[in-house]
């Protein structure tokens, strides 16, 4: 992280100029195996890529160093730091393309320009660091000649390369603290959709968040607040960031409504949601007394959709008190504006209420809540689970 020209962008991504140094084949070091594996027969190779040939080639990033010099060496397995995103987040990604060997001996690929070039928009698409695709073919080139012996020199035969990435690094984290967020809207990108897997905390969820949140940040917002679009043309608020979200509207009759989208397939089931939905149950019910909560303010909860428009009509009745996120890592991050495309695209920001300390007194009496029965100082119905 010593290049001073990078600098983070927020969710542990970093950012600068185009890498130096970018990847280069001049300095390709190769370490041939002592041990060559028998080939097999082709007619033996009948389950597609069970068998592996001696080699790969390994090149890895550094943001402040750029491509390593790339490697050539035996084939095996890899050492990765746990904490990886392409564990949690599946910031990874592929290709695939053949080798073929020619009547006069000389091994071939088959337009593989095209293999690297989309290579190279998947990597831009997760955020990953960029390549120059002529190098990186040079590269396949030489590793495709040093494991030559391994082309089968039959029709219809081939050697199967399987160019992969994948994020070593660890992130995105969430800064904590209760200085209020502000969130991009995004109508572009969508974090989840009705009959995909949303709902569930998959890896692959993950990873294509992380250019928009990029774009986001570089626009001056923290999170973005990813949308659906429905039946009519309007736009659903469904999560933030990796955090579900809260609105907190004034009623005509003087109390409060508490607001959350509803598990409807494209929201993942936080367990901080559902445990501010039954502290506020808890509380309208008499079974305890939010911290600077009057008791007899009640508090109706709703697991139902809302829009956009809502928050810009209720914020223009004066009726949105509060907005906040959820979820383990930060527990609660109050929403102090939300960025929203305008029918020209230009962006209209909607300023929420502010409060003295950055939190309002639903929010932060949530955060208390949560925290002292998170720390044992509270109890609630056996939330706290002692490790003995
Ligand atoms: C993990 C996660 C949350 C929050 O869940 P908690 O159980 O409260 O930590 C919310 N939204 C998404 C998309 C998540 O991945």
């Amino acid at each position: 992280m010593s290049n001073p020209e990078w600098k983070s962008v927020g969710n542990g991504h970093l950012e600068g100029p185009v890498p130096v140094p970018d990847l280069d084949p001049s300095k390709l070091i190769i370490t041939r195996s002592e041990s060559l594996k028998p080939i097999p027969k082709p007619e033996d190779l009948l389950v597609f890529g069970t068998i592996k040939t001696d080699h790969m080639l390994i090149v890895s990033f550094d943001p402040a160093t750029g491509w390593s010099a790339p490697e050539i060496k035996p084939y095996g397995p890899l050492s990765l730091d746990p904490a990886s995103s392409c564990f949690q987040y599946a910031s990874n990604l592929f290709e695939g393309l053949k080798a073929y060997v020619g009547p006069d001996g000389v091994p071939r690929l088959f337009r593989p320009e095209k293999n690297m070039a989309r290579m190279a928009r998947s990597a831009e698409r997760l955020a990953l660091p960029p390549f120059n695709p002529d190098a990186l073919l040079e590269l396949i080139k030489k590793l495709v000649i040093v494991d030559k012996r391994w082309i089968p020199n039959a029709t219809g035969y081939s050697l199967y390369l399987r160019p992969t990435i994948i994020g070593t690094r660890s992130g995105p984290y969430f800064r904590n603290g209760t200085k209020p967020i502000s969130l991009l809207a995004s109508t572009e990108n969508v974090r989840a959709w009705p009959g995909g897997t949303g709902s569930h905390k998959l890896s692959g969820n993950y990873s294509p968040g992380f250019l928009p949140q990029r774009v986001a940040i570089k626009q001056g917002y923290d999170q973005i607040l990813w949308l659906l679009k429905d039946e009519n043309g309007s736009y659903q608020v469904t999560e933030a960031g990796i955090m579900n979200i809260f609105v907190v509207v004034s009623r005509e009759d003087g109390d409060l409504d508490l607001i959350t989208p509803p598990l409807d397939g494209t929201i993942l089931a936080g367990v901080t949601r559902d445990s501010v939905l039954a502290l506020a149950n808890a509380h309208t019910d008499g079974k305890l007394v939010l911290p600077g909560i009057p008791s007899n303010r009640r508090l109706h909860t709703h697991e139902r959709a809302f829009t956009t428009a809502d928050i810009d009509h209720w914020l223009t009745l004066g009726r949105l008190q509060e907005m906040f996120s959820v979820g383990t890592a930060a527990i609660l991050a109050p929403v102090g504006r939300v960025g929203i495309k305008d029918l020209k695209g230009d962006i209209k920001d909607l300023i929420l209420p502010s409060y003295e300390d950055g939190i309002g007194p639903l929010s932060h009496a949530m955060l208390q809540m949560i925290l002292a029965i998170q720390e044992g100082r509270e109890n609630f119905e056996g939330w706290s689970v002692r490790c003995e």
